[in-house]
């Protein structure tokens, strides 16, 4: 609707075989009920200029890939440790938090090989459940359009619980649930986020209807690129990866492009460097942002600059290096009196052994014991905890300045 596929290249697409299906899903999508509602989205939108501001924290927390094969209790658990967390960033530092779950939406993956090859066969790589199967077979692994249908299915379905836990529902098992709480994921699979865009009868503006918050990846942030341009064409916040090699120009691009009326809370960038990076590679980003006179949000995510491969082969990262990443990225804004918005995890409410380190102890030979992940890895309900008081504590100390 709002993309223009021949003028922007489209990076990181499944390459759907049957396009006749992929037609028919998508004017089912486009004829399906919204998820979101364009009012909720605009109050995100307020909540998040708090945060650019320095007047609020952003917990951004959930899945690196969702599947369809969920359950209440998994729900209830993700739900109690996001409370407790947000209650672990607030107390200390006295700041409301914003809990945003990447959530309800996060079925698509970027991969940096199209293709996976394993003991001499080739196949497509997994892309996450709205287009293929994680089973290392043709079947399972060939791009399907209907897969999109169910992902929309099982997103309504989380996100219709999710407003029964939120507003407080007597039959719950989770001790805490957040007060207030939006959704958010990668706007990956443009085939699924343009059918579901509307215009809001109201403002007369495009909105996702998928999600409260959608961003653009690493691999997807191209200011001249299909994702970026279908963002700067919808109404809802936006957010974007910021990977080592990011260069501030490009990051001036790409407020002109999402955020050039410099409205508050519309734009955040979810900074991605890795522990050993961000001390050195942060400060001239900062700087030259804050030199353009952009009021956008920052945010650190200490979980995809951290990743390595266990002897086991597993993926995983260490809580230390989770930790001195959003360290550093606190120490940065500290000294350049910038604000430290908050965090952007990948973590979920079970006892999974998917990240390493931690009073938890978890080591490299525990890790295949609850491997669950469909993706990344996941820090635990523990970990998730232990991270968020240490974190209330950070935040906690950098603010501190400011009151005397
Ligand atoms: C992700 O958030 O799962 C992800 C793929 O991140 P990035 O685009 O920062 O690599
Ligand atoms: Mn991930």
């Amino acid at each position: 609707m709002h993309t223009s596929p021949v003028r922007h290249p489209v990076a990181q697409q499944p390459g759907w075989p049957d396009t006749e299906a992929l037609g028919t899903v998508r004017h089912r999508l486009a004829t399906s009920l919204p998820l979101v509602m364009p009012r909720e989205s605009d109050l995100l939108k307020r909540r998040l200029a708090a945060v650019a501001d320095g007047r609020a924290l952003l917990l951004q927390g959930g899945d690196c890939a969702e599947t369809f094969r969920t359950s209440l209790p998994v729900l209830e658990a993700r739900l109690d440790t996001l409370a407790r967390m947000a209650a672990a960033l607030s107390g200390p530092t006295a700041l409301p938090v914003v809990v945003l779950a990447r959530m309800a939406g996060q079925y698509a993956k970027p991969r940096s090989s199209a293709f996976e090859e394993r003991g001499g066969i080739t196949l497509p790589s997994y892309r996450g459940e709205s287009v293929n199967g994680q089973e290392f077979t043709e079947v399972a692994r060939t791009p399907d359009p209907h897969r999109m249908l169910r992902a929309h299915e099982a997103a309504s379905a989380t996100l219709n619980l999710t407003r029964a836990l939120v507003g407080g529902s007597p039959t719950t098992t989770a001790a805490y649930v957040p007060e207030e709480l939006f959704v958010s994921h990668e706007a990956l699979l443009l085939d699924y986020e343009t059918p579901l865009t509307r215009i809001d009868p109201y403002s007369r503006r495009p909105y996702a209807g998928s999600g409260h918050l959608l961003w653009a990846g690493e691999r997807t942030r191209d200011p001249d690129g299909a994702h970026i341009a279908y963002l700067a064409g919808i109404r809802n916040p936006v957010a974007v990866k910021i990977g080592p090699t990011a260069e501030p120009d490009e990051l001036l691009a790409l407020i002109k492009r999402l955020d050039p009326d410099q409205e508050p809370g519309r734009l955040t960038f979810v900074v991605r460097m890795g522990a050993a990076a961000v001390r050195e590679n942060l400060p001239p980003l900062v700087e030259k942002v804050a030199a353009s006179g952009a009021r956008v949000g920052w945010v650190t995510d200490p979980m995809h600059g951290n990743t390595y491969t266990a002897p086991s082969g597993h993926k995983t990262r260490g809580f230390d290096a989770v930790l001195d990443e959003i360290t550093g990225f606190f120490e940065v804004h500290h000294t350049l009196g910038s604000h430290p918005g908050g965090i952007h995890l990948e973590m979920t409410g079970e006892d999974v052994t998917e990240c390493v380190g931690g009073l938890a102890g978890i080591r490299h030979e525990d890790l295949p014991a609850r491997y669950e992940s469909a993706c990344d890895p996941r820090l635990n309900r523990e970990q998730s905890l232990e991270l968020a008081h240490l974190v209330g504590e950070i935040a906690a100390r950098r603010r501190a300045p400011s009151w005397r």
